[in-house]
């Protein structure tokens, strides 16, 4: 049996075959009897089980659905926050490829967010579950062990302390309301 012609270099939500013709494979996905490829990379089939997989290029890691990941906040738009997702959340493994994520105004919080300028900050790190991990990442700060776990004050950009109720600025005393992570942070303390 022969191999297939693939496409060399694919990428994720590329059509790679049939399920009734292929197994899928690592880095692969299945969906409604037909093969995808779930990340960027090099597609090949293993002759002897027919299993088709694609090698992700530059070892870019899959991000998983249910996994944490720590993102930054890029933009806070009126129904989401548009982030950059730094490194995954337990073993603290960069993510290259800068890959992006939203966290929808619904996941926010437990709970309804009137608005999400009033939660996150451009440049605040997140912990945050991955809910959906493609086409496009979406993620969730709702659970009370999830949200902020690093921000700067919006006045002269110092790190902010966590206080009682609110998150405070060491340097000039501003007074900021973050959803902020309770609890332990996976992986260890925070970066920074
Ligand atoms: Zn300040």
């Amino acid at each position: 049996m022969n191999a297939p012609e693939l496409p060399k270099l694919v990428l994720p939500g590329d059509y790679l075959g049939a399920a009734e013709e292929f197994l899928p494979g690592r880095g692969t996905y299945e969906n409604r009897g037909r093969i995808y490829a779930s990340v960027l990379g090099t597609a090949t089939v293993d002759p002897r089980d027919r299993t088709v997989h694609v090698d992700a290029r530059n070892g870019i890691p899959e991000i998983q659905e249910g996994e944490l990941v720590y993102a930054r906040i890029d933009e806070i738009k009126t129904a989401m926050a548009v982030c950059t997702i730094v490194s995954t959340g337990t073993s603290r493994r960069p993510v290259p490829g800068n890959p992006e994520g939203t966290v929808h105004i619904s996941k926010a919080r437990e709970g309804y967010t009137e608005s999400l300028s009033g939660e996150f900050a451009v440049g605040d790190v997140l912990v945050a579950r991955v809910l959906q991990s493609r086409p496009s990442v979406k993620l969730s700060t709702a659970a009370a062990t999830l949200g902020v776990v690093a921000a700067r004050c919006q006045v002269c950009h110092a790190l902010l302390t966590a206080g009682p109720k609110e998150l405070h600025c060491p340097r000039c005393g501003n007074r900021e309301h973050r959803k902020l992570a309770q609890g332990p942070r996976p992986g260890g303390p925070a970066e920074e």
